[in-house]
């Protein structure tokens, strides 16, 4: 019997996920997990996580929500206008068309609608804020749940560093250290606290910072701005989309057709009683009236295009590199880093390095006899799956084998692992700007050209002999043909948002539900937004649905914030 039958022989509800990158897949996974319902993935395109999820910074960070949402409307409205150099959303050289300037009238205008009251940007920051330590606690737990998957998808959590420079560098650290730490209060009541709870909202010096990621050092050395550390980490949200699929499938729980495209709603009263399509060329019709309807589809704009938003996305455009670091190249003894932290000059910039740990690594791990373990031990090293440097400065009394092991995230630490153990991937994301109506996903649009230039005059100020390895030294990136980049893997797209900076979650009919205009933070979100979600869907009241550490009142404080962009109209 089928997932798809009860035990009386009867049908069971379908939950069509239209989506599939990270915020549909794990919101088919929270689904397959709380109910009994069959679960069917629509992706448009022949691979899940195509989409913004392929390129975005793979940054987990508690503070990505205000920094997505952080503006307020006269912010707003003066970013519009200015330059990406001076703060602004403009890159250099654009100028707007009559149409440009009407979608960015008409953004700043309803930002001004919701952002003018300072109290209420602040209670929404709050509640940002506490939304972004819940969504860490859910990492923490989807990593003790699925440990290999955590492992293979490179999921790190830990203190995270975030460099503030500028003048007001240091008051903006402080500031923001003070709400971190005030969130994490409010989730203090939880059983276990979250990683890097001890050190959330702490303003450092420099020295320490060094310490924590060598490999910035002699940066740091140099810095003049702010320094703080907050609660985060990183995952490969692509990978994580593909692993997590291929489990769901494995386990029966999920069904997934891709080249599958819908196109359009039908609709009885307030029901959706259908959704139409195309899957390969071909028409085709999925659902009926008592299935239910998860949409999770980015920028596209099928939902307002249905009249199930309240309001238009709006495109604010970003670009990634990614730098490879493969087991030859970290043999170099190249310095890079091995953990995520964030730089806000220009941009900003999100810095992810994941670990990609190799089959053999694990084998080793779950063979080798570790009492028998000794830093200096000449054989072993001459295996190079562990760190030479590391075991260097270790005290063989304190000696702790999980620190070695990626599928324990509370404890791994990549400093650790040595080069025959797998490969890293640092991917440099972020800027900000409005593309006007192209796409920035051209590598051509002028915008993505001149912000991943700068991102990789970036890199290169920061690992000069990595980026040395990667592509030719003497390339001007601003001119380059696209093949010299290559090696960098160079990528554009834009973050759907809202003018109140918030996503839009929750049911927009009676079998509709939308989870989109994620923003800057729809990985870190992803799997809370996926769990309020699957409680909406498994008849949980609204007011009831609960969340790690956050109290019925926190969540009502969120939950408010998000839904107004959802429409609870019908055609
Ligand atoms: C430069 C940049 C940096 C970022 N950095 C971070 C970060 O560090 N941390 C973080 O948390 N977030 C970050 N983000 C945001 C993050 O990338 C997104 O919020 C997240 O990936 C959105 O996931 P999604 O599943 O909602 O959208 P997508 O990944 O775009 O998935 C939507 C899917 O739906 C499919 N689809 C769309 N329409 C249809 C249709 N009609 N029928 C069938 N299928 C359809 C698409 O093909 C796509 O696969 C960043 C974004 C950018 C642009």
């Amino acid at each position: 019997m089928g997932k798809g039958d009860d035990r009386a022989g009867a049908v069971r509800r379908t939950v069509y996920v239209v989506g599939g990158g990270v915020a549909g897949v794990l919101a088919a996974a929270a689904i397959a997990r709380r109910s009994r319902d069959r679960v069917v993935i629509l992706e448009q395109a022949e691979t899940l996580g195509a989409g913004l999820t392929q390129g975005n910074g793979r940054s987990l960070t508690v503070t990505e929500g205000t920094i997505a949402a952080g503006l307020s409307a006269a912010q707003v409205a003066a970013a519009l206008g200015r330059s990406v150099v001076a703060g602004g959303y403009g890159y250099p050289g654009f100028r707007a068309t009559a149409a440009e300037r009407a979608q960015m009238e008409g953004f700043a205008a309803r930002s001004r609608q919701r952002l003018m009251d300072p109290a209420a940007v602040a209670a929404r920051d709050r509640a940002l804020l506490r939304f972004g330590v819940t969504s860490l606690h859910l990492w923490r737990q989807f990593a003790a749940a699925r440990p290999l998957v955590a492992a293979r998808t490179g999921l790190q959590l830990h203190p995270k560093l975030r460099l503030y420079g500028g003048d007001r560098g240091l008051e903006r650290a402080e500031g923001e250290a003070q709400g971190v730490a005030e969130a994490l209060d409010a989730v203090a009541p939880l059983e276990n606290p979250c990683p890097g709870s001890a050190l959330g909202g702490a303003t450092v010096p420099a020295a320490i910072a060094a310490q924590m990621e060598p490999s910035l050092a002699a940066h740091l050395e140099r810095f003049a701005g702010g320094i703080s550390v907050q609660p985060g980490g990183a995952i490969h949200g692509a990978r994580l989309v593909q692993e997590l699929a291929d489990a769901l499938v494995a386990e029966g729980a999920v069904t997934i057709q891709t080249g599958a495209t819908v196109r359009s709603l039908r609709w009885h009263r307030d029901a959706i009683a259908a959704i139409e399509g195309d899957w390969r060329s071909r028409r085709q019709v999925w659902g009926g009236p008592s299935d239910a309807y998860v949409f999770a589809t980015g920028i596209d704009p099928l939902l307002a295009t249905a009249g199930a938003l309240a309001e238009p996305l709006f495109p604010l455009a970003g670009t990634s590199i990614t730098l490879p670091v493969s087991g030859a190249i970290a043999r170099l003894g190249i310095p890079f880093s091995r953990r995520s932290w964030k730089y806000d000059g220009l941009g900003p910039l999100v810095i992810s390095s994941v670990f990609l740990p190799d089959d053999a690594y694990l084998d080793f791990l779950d063979s080798y006899d570790f009492r028998r373990f000794r830093p200096d031990d000449l054989a072993l090293a001459r295996t190079g799956l562990i760190d030479r440097t590391w075991g260097d400065r270790l005290d063989p009394a304190q000696f702790d084998p999980a620190r070695l092991d990626p599928r324990r995230v509370e404890h791994f630490d990549p400093r650790a692992v040595g080069p025959a153990a797998g490969r890293w991937e640092i991917r440099i994301g972020g800027l900000k700007f409005y593309p006007g109506d192209r796409d920035p996903a051209d590598l051509a649009h002028p915008g993505s050209r001149w912000a991943i230039a700068q991102q990789i005059q970036f890199a290169r100020a920061l690992f000069p002999d990595l980026m040395a390895q990667l592509i030719d030294p003497t390339l001007d990136p601003a001119i380059a043909p696209p093949d010299a980049l290559a090696p960098l893997q160079p990528w554009g797209g834009s973050r759907p948002v809202y003018a109140s900076g918030m996503a839009a979650l929750g049911p927009f009919c009676s079998n509709g539900y939308a989870i989109v205009g994620t923003g800057s933070w729809g990985l870190t979100s992803g799997l809370a937004n996926a769990d309020a979600i699957a409680q909406w869907l498994d008849g949980t009241p609204t007011d009831a649905i609960t969340l790690p550490g956050l109290t019925r009142s926190h969540w009502r404080d969120y939950r408010d914030r998000v839904r107004p962009p959802v429409a609870a109209v019908y055609p």
